[in-house]
Order: C-alpha cells, then structure tokens, then sequence
C-alpha cells in the first residue's frame, strides 16, 4: 500500500488549531476568575482546611472589594451560622432580604437561610414562620423537617401530625411510627385533663398510623383498667406480644395486678410464666417471681427461682434464689447478702438509645438526647 506522505504536512496545522483553542478558554477563564478577588479563594482554601474562623476573615475582605457577589454573602451567612455567630448571620441574611433588586431565587434563599438561622439560636417563633412560607418552594423538604422538629420540642402533637404526612406525602420517607407516637403524645394530654373519650380516638388513630404501637397497647390498657375494665385491659396489653414481646417487659406488673383483681391469679402466672420463657423477660420474670412468692409461697418460688438459676446462673436469678431462701425468715447475714446484691442490680441496670447511645435508668419513647422515637428497647441493660 502506498503511504500519501502529502498529509504529514496537516499535522503542524492541527497542533496550531489546538493551541489556539486552548488559548481561547484559558483567557475566558482568566477574565471570569479575575473577577473575584483573591480574598475570595483564599477563604475557599480556609474552608477545605477547616478553618472556617479564617475563612471568614478572607471572605470579609473579599466583600469588601466586591460587596455585589451575592454568592460571598451567603457563603459568609452560612459560616456565621456554623461557627455559631449567629447575631451576624441574621444581620446578614436580613440585609439580604432589604435589598430591592434582589433576584426572586436569591430572596428565596436568604428567606431560607434567615429560617436556618433563627432555628438555630432557638427563635422557634420566628423561625416556623418563615419555614411556613417555605412550605410551598423548592425549599420545602428542609423547611418540613425543621418544622416537624420546633413542633416536637414545642409539644404540638397536632401540628406535628399534619408537618410528618406532608413530608411523607413530599419525600416518600415513612414516619408511621412517628405519627403513632404523636398520637400517642395527644392522648396523653388529653387524659391529663380528663378526657377520656378523646384520648381513646387519638389511641386508635395511632394504632391505625403503626399497627405494632406497643406504647398506644399500653395506654389503652391503662384506661381499661382506670376505668375499671380488667379484663378489657388485659386484651389490650396482651396484644403486646404480637407486636413486640420485649414492651410485655413494661406491663407484667400491671397485668397481674389485673389477674389478681380478677380473682384469676393463677392464669396469670401461667401466662407469665410462659412469656417469660419463650422470651426471656428480666423485669416479667421478677414480676412473675414476686407474685408466686406472694401467691404460692416461698417453696414453689424457690423452685421457680433455682431452676432459673440452673438454666442461666445470673446474678438476677440469684438474688431471687436468696429472696425465695430469707422469705419468712428472721434478719440474718443472708439478709444482708441479699440486700446488697439487690443494690447492685438496681445500680447497675439501665436502657440504652440504639440510635445514639444515650443511657438512662428509665426507659423513654423519645429519646432526650438524639431526639429519635422507639430507640429505646423496654428491657435493660447491665453494666
Ligand atoms: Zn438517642
């Protein structure tokens, strides 16, 4: 084949064609870039670097040279925010917002950024009211969520209720459980003031949220049985099982007070008995032993206690051992052993927030720390 060495002679051409466009877009670029003074990357470079002190610096600087960036505004409001300035950044994002030729999106943004600001140095009244006019713009996602929190911390249930569906409805995000406990929430301040029949609505509006609400189980119990009803409460709080037997852990004690009021001792025991087995429940299983030593005796609960004891040799079991052993019997060293035991096994029993680790000797549906819901389990812990 013959090689056409005519085209060689394009090649040079080429390469000038490709300086030339490269020249092209490294001066367009030099002539945006220089724009913005250097101030301004120098407060980039801060940032990367974590320093957001000194960035703030540069960016102060780089305003002063070209007070029209409105990007260096906001990049300055959020930095105040963050390093907790926040006087500056309302100032800021205020100043924003008086500007009459400020473009649609941007006064949006400063709207939004003010919200973030007020919400962080806790001016909840301020701040709901313009995430409330952020409802319906591009900045709803954010402005629902910040509103759903300022309602939980201020005790709105219902504005809480209405905030989570319409995130659900917005973002696809499930909040069953949240509502639920909303509810539950509801029902709560409204048995405080006595009203019963509205509390029950609510209880059934979380049941309908969650399903599996053990806490909406445990309060319609507790009406049932203020009300009288045992046997009612009973169905109520058994239900429990089915929807997560660890929560039977915060109602033995009320059930079988139930069973006994019913003159039903006995089934209760069994019942107990057989969830505690099945699910081996530490705080149901002291229940259950307490109400057979007081039912049955000492003899039969020292059986239960030291085939327990046989089965898993703690020290829960053991201190029930010593109880069933002392019962009836004058103060003596034993006594004292057992005491001491039972100190330590208050002391050292607690429950932990699966989300954020936050310990506590008593159990919480919200968590005070992290602020999740349904993160603590209803049995305990031992150090
Ligand atoms: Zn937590």
């Amino acid at each position: 084949m013959d090689f056409e060495y005519w085209w060689l002679l394009g090649l040079p051409l080429f390469f000038v064609l490709g300086w030339i466009a490269a020249r092209i877009d490294i001066g367009q670029l030099l002539t945006e870039t220089s724009t913005l003074p250097a101030s301004y990357f120098r407060g980039l470079n801060f940032l990367i670097s974590e320093q957001p002190d000194k960035a703030i610096e540069a960016f102060m600087e780089a305003l002063k040279a070209d007070s029209d960036t409105l990007e260096l505004h906001f990049a300055l409001g959020s930095l105040f925010r963050r390093t907790g300035e926040m006087d500056r950044a309302i100032r800021l994002h205020q100043g924003l917002l008086e500007r009459e030729n400020l473009p649609e999106a941007q006064r949006l943004m400063a709207l939004a950024e003010l919200a973030q600001d007020y919400f962080k140095a806790g001016l909840f009244d301020r701040a709901e009211e313009l995430f409330r006019r952020l409802v319906e713009t591009r900045y709803a996602n954010s402005a629902l969520r910040a509103l759903l929190e300022i309602y939980v911390r201020e005790k709105e249930w219902l504005q809480a209720v209405d905030t989570a569906q319409r995130l659900e409805t917005l973002t696809g995000t499930r909040l069953r459980k949240e509502i639920a406990q909303f509810h539950c929430e509801l029902a709560q301040q409204n048995l405080l003031l006595g009203h019963v029949a509205e509390a029950r609505t609510h209880l059934a509006e979380a049941r309908a949220a969650n399903r599996n609400c053990v806490r909406a189980s445990i309060m319609l119990g507790d009406i049932e049985a203020a009300a009288g009803n045992p046997q009612a409460a009973l169905a109520a709080w058994r239900a429990i099982e089915l929807q997560s037997p660890d929560g039977l852990e915060l109602v033995a004690a009320r059930m079988m007070a139930a069973w006994r009021s019913l003159g039903k001792a006995e089934e209760g025991l069994t019942w107990l008995q057989d969830v505690v087995r099945k699910y081996h429940l530490e705080k149901a299983g002291e229940v259950l032993f307490q109400a057979t030593l007081d039912i049955q005796g000492p003899e039969a609960a020292y059986r239960m206690a030291h085939e327990e004891a046989e089965r898993s040799p703690t020290l829960a079991a053991l201190d029930r051992l010593l109880q069933a052993k002392v019962s009836g019997m004058p103060d003596g060293d034993l006594r004292l052993v057992m005491d001491a035991l039972r100190a330590h096994l208050e002391k050292t029993a607690f429950h932990r927030c699966t989300t954020c680790g936050y310990t506590a000797r008593q159990f919480h549906w919200h968590c005070p720390s992290c602020g999740e819901w349904e993160t603590f389990p209803a049995r305990f812990e031992r150090t």
